[in-house]
């Protein structure tokens, strides 16, 4: 079947144009019938794209180690990110899951090595406490 608005070739069964967007069936076909809507499928891919970003961010600064606290945040970022994408597509797909799950290595990541830090600077601390008490 052509399309009546760009002429371009396309499924029968479809009820938008996969080229143009239009709709060309207005429903004579049986069958549950998904709408192609290219806008929607790139909204879909950028915010896949920006989940899969803020994963490699997060696991990034956190493997840094001193920066890890920023991975920290960028790991909770892609989490959330994650997390809207799957409330409003159903589920993570693609780079989407990818960035779900690098948000999800990040956040342990940079909180061993968080913990990590923080456990040398209350040592350290402690040592200088301890430090200044045998020199009084
Ligand atoms: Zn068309």
């Amino acid at each position: 079947m052509y399309c009546q608005f760009c002429g371009k070739e396309h499924a029968d069964y479809v009820s938008f144009c996969p080229y143009c967007g239009m709709q060309v069936n207005k429903g004579e076909t049986c069958g549950e019938q998904i709408p192609v809507d290219p806008i929607a499928d790139k909204e879909k891919d950028d915010f896949g794209g920006e989940v899969l970003k803020f994963g490699i961010l997060g696991l990034a600064f956190a493997c840094s180690g001193l920066l890890s606290l920023l991975g920290l945040i960028f790991s909770i970022i892609a989490r959330a990110k994650a997390n809207e994408f799957a409330r409003r597509y159903g589920d993570t797909e693609g780079r989407a899951t990818v960035g779900k799950h690098l948000g999800k290595a990040g956040l342990i990541v940079s909180i061993v090595i968080t913990a990590y830090f923080a456990l040398i600077f209350v040592l350290a601390f402690l040592g200088m406490l301890t430090g200044a008490e045998t020199l009084m």
